[in-house]
């Protein structure tokens, strides 16, 4: 790995959610961290927490099936 590659990103929100229930990112962010891993070559992980202490981690290449807003 260089210096600058992402392997993984978390996220979160302050927003109320539901049990088993995720902010996925919006678009500009998926296109933002698709170019990053073009460069890199590197498979990104995306893993999702929220108030409920739930956690789902998803490959950003399987994003395109989790869209925000709903
Ligand atoms: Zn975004």
């Amino acid at each position: 790995m260089e210096e600058g590659e992402i392997l993984a990103v978390a996220v979160t929100s302050n927003e109320k959610l539901e049990k088993g229930e995720f902010c996925y990112c919006c678009n500009m962010c998926k296109q933002l961290l698709y170019e990053s891993q073009r460069r890199s070559g590197i498979l990104m992980t995306l893993i999702f927490f929220n108030q409920n202490g739930d956690i789902q981690e998803l490959k950003l290449n399987d994003m395109i099936s989790y869209p925000w807003p709903k």
